[in-house]
């Protein structure tokens, strides 16, 4: 089962103004066969999967860890996107008239489907607009060639998103993609840990990938003043211990690349406290969550009133 919290893993800026293009580009590190649908649904059926998980559990509940945090990863890339897709709004505005064709002119390279199928908010594509698929899942049941796949994934993962960077400076997607930088090395470490045990390879010697370290951005050096590039979370209220002793010891220098208050890897046994979500204002011409959604409010009131009582 899954619980869910409502929060994202940090908070993200609002971006200055509505970015169609940088909105588009992001979409792949969601819906793209590297983005982070795919590394979250290839370890959540893994994890489903899992054939002799009794006498494995360090390794079934890193995977099952990592997993879980994947969802929320999924949640801070649909938030940048839907950042860039709105910027600074007033709260709700009946003066757009849907009469007026307003969106006829949407800004160059906008992708349509975020005004047409969502109302400006991100969708389970790639930037090309094509729909994620589960032919990205690679589940083989082999323990070594899973871990295997994993890290390449994580570092394939990262290969787009120095890419991405590269593309936008929205503050938003930066954030975003600063925090994800260390997370995803934070993953691509722990593979190459669970490999190294399993195997006596130092898998840990091939990172990163590319060899540019996240110290350089400064969105991801300000998570690692934090430690967040040491620390692995718990994602349950009681479960999924059993993978603490895959994570400690030294990190290597390259690794912490001397920032951070500690070169320990650490367990933490709780979730990320995390941030606040953005507010998305109605958009009316939108018809999100409504075109005159004052009913809506009103019914949405009494139920408030309800669960107080
Ligand atoms: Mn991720
Ligand atoms: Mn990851």
């Amino acid at each position: 089962m899954f619980l869910r919290i409502d929060k994202l893993p940090v908070e993200l800026p609002v971006s200055p103004n509505i970015d169609p293009i940088a909105a588009r580009n992001v979409q792949e590190l969601l819906g793209g066969r590297f983005g982070e649908m795919s590394t979250l649904m290839n370890y959540t059926f893994q994890s489903f999967g899992m054939r002799g998980r009794d006498k494995i559990r360090p390794f079934y509940a890193l995977i099952s860890n990592i997993a879980a945090e994947e969802n929320g990863h999924i949640e801070i890339v649909s938030a940048a996107i839907n950042s860039c897709l709105n910027g600074p709004r007033t709260e709700f505005d009946p003066a757009h008239d849907p009469e007026s064709a307003h969106w006829q002119n949407l800004p160059g390279g906008s992708f349509s489907g975020h005004y047409v199928a969502s109302a400006q908010t991100a969708l389970p594509l790639d930037s090309r607009g094509m729909p994620w698929t589960g032919d990205y899942v690679f589940s083989s049941g082999n323990l070594i060639l899973d871990l295997l796949h994993n890290f390449f994934l994580e570092n394939g993962a990262r290969t787009q998103k120095l890419r991405v960077y590269q593309m936008t400076d929205n503050p938003a997607a930066r954030m975003m993609l600063g925090y994800l930088f260390v997370r995803g090395g934070v993953h691509a470490m722990a593979y190459a840990k669970a490999l190294q045990e399993l195997t006596g390879v130092e898998m840990s010697k091939m990172l990163p990938i590319p060899n540019v370290g996240n110290q350089i951005f400064p969105e991801a050096k300000r998570f690692m003043e934090g430690d967040l590039h040491l620390k692995l979370y718990r994602f349950s209220p009681d479960d999924y211990r059993e993978c603490s002793g895959l994570w400690s010891g030294t990190a290597p220098a390259a690794y912490t690349e001397g920032i951070g208050s500690t070169d320990q890897f650490q367990f933490i046994d709780a979730p990320p406290s995390g941030g606040d979500l953005a507010h998305l204002a109605g958009i009316a011409s939108s018809f999100a969550p409504n075109y005159a959604p004052e009913e809506i409010f009103e019914i949405a009131q009494k139920l408030y009133q309800k669960a107080k009582d």
